[in-house]
C-alpha cells in the first residue's frame, strides 16, 4: 500500500473519532484547541528520507507530557543505569499525578513519565545542565532541523498558575531527599518543558534516535542501544497513562501521549510517528491518535511483536 492510500485509510477511520472526547481544560490554552484537528508524520530511520504525513501535521500543539521522552534520553544519555535508582520502571495503574502512589512507594516514582518521575528526571536535568532551560529545546530543533521551535510562555505561566497537584508532588518528593534543588526550581523547568510548541513532522523526527537505537540525526550516538530499548521499553508499559495494557493490546507500539493531543510511537529499525488529535478519551490520551495507530498497525502489519 502506497502512502497516499495509507493516509486516506487512516483518515477515514479517524472521522468518527473526531466527534469523541473532550480536549483538556486544566488550562486556558488547552481548552481552546479545535477537537476536529487531527494530524499524522512518519519519519524514517534514515534520516536523508523526507518525513510525510497527513492533515494537520504541520500545525503547532502544546507538547506537554511528551516531553518526558526527550528528558529522559537526556539524563539518561548522562546517568546511565544510576537514573534507575531514583526513578522505577514499573507500569503505575495509577492516575499520572498520585500524590498517594508516590507516599506508598516512599518517594520512588513508579516510572519516568508519571508526573512524580519526570519531576525527579528533571530535577537531574537541571544538576546536568546547570540549570539550562534551553538544553531540551536546542536538542528538538537539532533533531529536527527546526530552528523555530519553542516554549510557550503563555501556557508555562498557566500551568504554574494552575500546577498545585504537581508542586504537591514534588514537595513530597523533597521530603523523601528525592530532589537535589529547590521545589520552584524544578518545578519551573517542568512547567517551561510541558510548554514547547511542536507538529507532528518536527516530533517524528526529533524522536528518531529511539528507532536508530540510539543514533540521533547526524549519526553521533545519545544512547547505547541498549538505554534506547529501555527508553521503549518505559514507553510500552507506562506511555500512555493507566491504560498502556489497553494501548499494547490495540496498537502494539512503544509510545508517549501528552494531554495537548500527541502521541509519539516507535517502530525500531523502521520509522518514528506522530498523530495528534486534541480529543482525550477518560485516560488522558488522544482517541484520534489511538484510532489511527491502531489503523496504521493493523493495515500495515508494523508491529513490534
Ligand atoms: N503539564 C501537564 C501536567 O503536568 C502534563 C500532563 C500530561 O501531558 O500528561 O499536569
Amino acid at each position: 500500500m502506497d502512502d497516499r492510500d495509507l493516509f486516506e485509510r487512516i483518515t477515514r477511520a479517524v472521522r468518527p473519532a473526531l466527534a469523541q472526547g473532550r480536549v483538556a481544560s486544566y488550562i486556558p490554552a488547552l481548552a481552546a484547541v479545535d477537537p476536529r484537528r487531527f494530524g499524522l508524520a512518519i519519519a524514517d530511520t534514515d534520516s536523508r528520507t523526507v518525513p510525510r504525513g497527513t492533515g494537520d501535521w504541520q500545525v503547532p500543539f502544546s507538547i506537554q507530557s511528551l516531553s518526558k521522552v526527550f528528558t529522559l534520553a537526556l539524563v539518561l544519555a548522562a546517568d546511565g543505569e544510576r537514573l534507575w535508582s531514583r526513578v522505577g520502571k514499573e507500569p503505575s495503574g495509577a492516575a499520572f499525578n498520585s500524590l498517594a502512589q508516590l507516599e506508598r512507594e516512599q518517594g520512588i516514582p513508579r516510572n519516568p513519565f508519571v508526573n512524580a518521575g519526570a519531576l525527579v528526571v528533571t530535577d537531574r536535568l537541571l544538576t546536568l545542565t546547570g540549570d539550562d532551560r534551553g538544553t531540551l529545546r536546542d536538542f528538538l530543533r537539532a533533531e529536527s532541523g527546526n530552528p523555530r521551535i519553542d516554549f510557550d510562555a503563555e501556557v508555562a505561566w498557566s500551568e504554574s498558575r494552575h500546577g498545585h497537584r504537581n508542586a504537591a508532588l514534588a514537595h513530597l518528593l523533597a521530603d523523601h531527599g528525592r530532589l537535589d534543588n529547590p521545589v520552584p526550581d524544578v518545578l519551573d523547568h517542568y512547567f517551561w518543558q510541558c510548554s514547547l510548541a511542536m507538529n507532528c513532522r518536527d516530533l517524528a523526527l526529533a524522536a528518531g534516535f529511539l528507532a536508530r537505537h540510539g543514533l540521533r540525526a547526524d549519526s553521533t550516538r545519545l544512547l547505547t542501544s541498549s538505554e534506547a530499548k529501555r527508553v521503549n521499553a518505559v514507553m510500552l508499559i507506562g506511555g500512555t497513562y493507566d491504560a498502556a495494557g489497553e494501548f499494547a493490546h490495540r496498537v502494539g507500539l512503544p509510545a508517549k501521549s501528552g494531554v495537548g493531543g500527541g502521541i509519539i510511537a516507535v517502530i525500531p529499525g523502521r520509522c518514528t510517528l506522530c498523530t495528534w488529535g486534541p480529543a482525550l478519551d477518560a485516560h488522558g490520551n488522544s482517541i484520534a491518535g489511538i484510532t489511527a495507530l491502531d489503523t496504521l498497525t493493523t493495515v500495515t502489519g508494523w508491529s513490534i511483536f
